[in-house]
């Protein structure tokens, strides 16, 4: 057998398990083999992976494509994602009838993408809900999201108007009836921030910890035992997306031990790395805020634990120039290409957290709870979606070579250290030493991952 690639020399990184030195074979766009490292067999091509991890493609649940260009997302954030090991993406599609749009956006995907992708639907109004179980079906959708920041007045100036506990719980209703199905909800109660905000405005406040004060975490813990008792009641998965907090987080274990309710939880790199007194001001800018150290500090608990289950990056490539002021700033950044650096940086190498717990939550763990079958493991028969990391390898993050249609990131000028040198789509090298291939540039082949 004549191999089309092989990783030799490599120390694999199995998510859960550990890191075991060994060789990765891949054939016809899958992996063929799992070796004893310095093995020698006839491939196409061999790549000595000495001091290196071998770690499966990364699965990013959590990316806005459309929303910074919706002409072009899928081929420079594809990209950018490439470049930081990321192989699969699920996006969040928004529109009135995904039946009727969604196929669009899916093709023109398919012709931009050099990674493979998904979606989930955003659930923002009645006919989402009473179309759910026939759409999901049509499309090769399970998983959802409801956001509870989209309320009432806040809801009124993205023209959403039917957003209330009403249509969550409903949502969960019919969400349970689909195979496999987890309801992402977004969790800050929007109702009480305008009270503490105006005053914080009044005050002159424009740092980037005052939007932390605007929406602190009582407020994403009051969502998120509301939507954990409503899940409990109503036996729907959901996920608690981006959650950026202690008080949060206790919530999810207090409701996973008493209502034995069906509780997954993301956070996001940037919780688990920055503060609200983060240097880069309104670039920072997300919704849930950035929070404090005790709260980083509780979240790489979480990840040691068990209480994160998914890491997501909630990646959003805008330009700098929506990003100058605090109060006026768009909310999000872009992720992507920073994600498993800064997990490493921070969490390996600062924290001693094992890699192969990172690779849980960032592969196999989101494959695993969106069922995209064929990824997230080192394993035979599985898509050879791989990346190469240099663990030593230094970096400072430059945002004119992350390829973003962003062109900035929240962590330019960091140094960090552990950087992927090499990913692979189904066999194929799609980034090396930090650049996109040429062939993936130029015909990139991602595919649209229908689930169901
Ligand atoms: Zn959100």
């Amino acid at each position: 057998m004549t191999l089309d690639l092989l990783l030799t020399n490599a120390a694999l990184v199995l998510p859960d398990v550990g890191v075991v030195p060994g060789a990765v074979g891949v054939r016809d766009g899958r992996i063929a083999a799992l070796l004893e490292p310095g093995t020698t067999l006839p491939a196409r091509e061999t790549v000595d992976c000495a001091g290196r991890w071998v770690m499966p493609g990364l699965v990013d649940p959590h990316v806005h494509f459309g929303f910074g260009s919706p002409e072009t997302d899928f081929l420079t954030e594809a990209r950018s994602a490439a470049l930081g090991g990321v192989t699969t993406v699920l996006s969040f599609h928004r529109s009135a009838d995904p039946r009727e749009a969604l196929p669009a956006v899916r093709d023109r995907a398919e012709t931009q993408s050099c990674i493979d992708f998904g979606f989930h639907f955003g659930i923002t109004h009645r006919l989402h809900v009473e179309t759910l179980v026939e759409a999901s079906h049509a499309l090769g959708v399970t998983s959802y999201k409801i956001y509870l920041m989209y309320k009432g007045q806040a809801g009124l100036s993205k023209g959403f108007t039917e957003i209330d506990d009403g249509l969550l719980f409903a949502a969960m209703q019919q969400a349970r009836r689909v195979p496999g199905a987890v309801l992402g909800v977004h969790c800050e109660n929007v109702e009480v921030i305008p009270v503490l905000r105006d005053p914080l405005r009044r005050a002159g406040r424009d740092d980037l910890a005052a939007w932390d004060d605007q929406s602190p975490d009582f407020l994403e813990a009051e969502n998120v035992h509301r939507v954990c008792y409503f899940a409990a009641k109503t036996g729907c998965p959901v996920n608690i997306v981006h959650l950026s907090s202690r008080e949060a987080l206790e919530e999810v274990r207090r409701h996973r031990r008493d209502h034995r309710a069906d509780i997954s939880v993301e956070t996001c790199p940037h919780f688990l790395t920055m503060t609200r007194d983060d240097p880069s001001g309104p670039l920072a800018k997300v919704n849930p805020p950035l929070r404090q150290a005790a709260d980083v500090d509780a979240l790489w608990e979480g990840v040691r634990d068990g209480t994160v289950t998914t890491i997501g990056t909630d990646h959003v490539g805008r330009k700098r120039e929506t990003k100058t002021a605090l109060w006026s700033a768009t909310n999000g950044f872009p992720g992507l290409a920073t994600m498993l650096p800064s997990l490493i940086d921070e969490g390996v190498h600062k924290r001693g957290v094992p890699i192969e717990r990172i690779a849980a939550l960032t592969s196999a763990t989101p494959a695993r709870l969106y069922g995209l079958r064929g990824k997230g493991q080192l394993a035979v028969g599985y898509d050879a979606d791989l990346v190469v990391v240099d663990p030593d390898l230094t970096r400072t993050v430059d945002p004119a070579t992350l390829e973003s249609y962003a062109d900035y990131s929240p962590l330019e000028g960091r140094s960090l250290t552990g950087w992927p040198v090499m990913t692979v789509l189904r066999g194929m090298t799609i980034a090396r030493d930090g650049r996109v291939t040429d062939s993936a540039r130029e015909h990139p082949r991602g595919r649209y991952l229908a689930r169901l």
